[in-house]
């Protein structure tokens, strides 16, 4: 019964020292070396081999190393297999921290003392007591609500938008497809955490932007693709947008020369956001397998129709 990893080589081997302490009795493989391909059972993996079923004769269960899953081609994963996302705290963590540092960043005009810094400006800006700056947040999962649950020490109304309804305490919360006029008309600083599907890909665009109020700025940790570049470009352009905090970006890397580079109001990271943590993701993956074993259901288990 072996797992077989295949992702970021330098936390491979955190995962293989993890294993060995924790679960000395599982044969833990960092690939390419595979052993014997009839031997893996479980695959954790960023982007898994094209020849999965083919090559692993045996395989019984699939992870995405990170919680989204979007970057699987899933038809190469045979139906049969569940496909399991992390669902292990540092993601959450991380990601919590920062989103906390992007909206109060946007909340404090920090793009404006950046550009002012380098222009050798020295003019103070009102500020904007934060019961007053409305935050929402798209797509109320484990990362959303997590995020929620820590800006709710800070002063902000608090918004959520999410496709099933859901209640959390201190936070007004709309779902579906008709309640987004009324989300965004409230939401002064947008979080963009939703995975991406066919339903939300190039949602934040011109149509999106114009129901903001005026001025509102955007975090996107979700994916590159939500983004309609252009529509955002325009809406910075035409004030309807004052500011950007990206992670994500499509391509990825984004391209040299790209306006989002330069751009005075953009403060860019490289998928940086959050980052799976070996430590708490072996735990993770470990109550998985053992599940898995047992004939139990799955933490984290992807529904390949809905794609994710
Ligand atoms: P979850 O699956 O836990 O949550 C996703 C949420 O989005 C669910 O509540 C779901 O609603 C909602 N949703 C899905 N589709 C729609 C839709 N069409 N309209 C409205 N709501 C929708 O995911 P996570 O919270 O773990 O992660 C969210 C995303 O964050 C990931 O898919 C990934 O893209 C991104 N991410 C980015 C990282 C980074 O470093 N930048 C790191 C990790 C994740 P419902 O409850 O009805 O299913």
């Amino acid at each position: 019964m072996t797992v077989l990893y295949k992702a970021n080589m330098v936390r491979g081997a955190e995962w293989a020292r993890f294993f060995a302490e924790r679960a000395p009795d599982v044969p833990f493989r960092l690939w390419p070396d595979i052993g014997d391909p009839a031997e893996v059972r479980y695959l954790v993996a960023w982007v898994p081999p094209d020849d999965i079923a083919t090559t692993f004769p045996n395989l019984g269960l699939v992870f995405s190393v990170g919680a989204g899953v979007d970057q699987f081609d899933a038809t190469k994963v045979p139906a049969h297999i569940p496909l399991v996302r992390m669902l292990e705290p540092g993601i959450a963590e991380t990601m919590v921290e920062y989103v906390t540092m992007a909206v109060l960043a946007l909340h404090r005009d920090l793009l404006h003392f950046i550009n002012q810094q380098k222009e050798q400006v020295w003019r103070e800006i009102r500020i904007t007591p934060a019961k007053r700056r409305r935050v929402g947040v798209m797509g109320l999962g484990q990362l959303g609500q997590a995020v929620l649950e820590r800006l709710r020490s800070f002063d902000f109304p608090l918004l959520g938008w999410n496709r099933s309804p859901r209640e959390i305490a201190g936070v007004t919360c709309y779902a579906g497809a008709e309640a987004l006029p009324e989300f965004l008309a409230k939401a002064d600083i947008l979080v963009c955490l939703l995975p991406l599907t066919d339903e939300t890909r190039g949602i934040l665009n011109a149509d999106l932007f114009a129901r903001l109020p005026r001025g509102a700025s955007l975090v996107n940790v979700g994916r590159g693709p939500h983004l309609v570049e252009a529509d955002f470009l325009a809406a910075l352009d035409s004030g309807a947008l004052s500011g950007a905090v990206l992670d994500v970006t499509d391509p990825e890397p984004l391209p040299a020369g790209h306006p989002f580079w330069s751009h005075p109001r953009i403060l860019l990271t490289p998928h940086n956001a959050s980052m799976t943590t070996p430590d708490t993701a072996v735990d993770f993956v470990l109550d998985v397998i053992a599940r898995h074993r047992r004939g139990e259901e799955l933490p984290g288990r992807v529904d390949r129709s809905r794609g994710y």
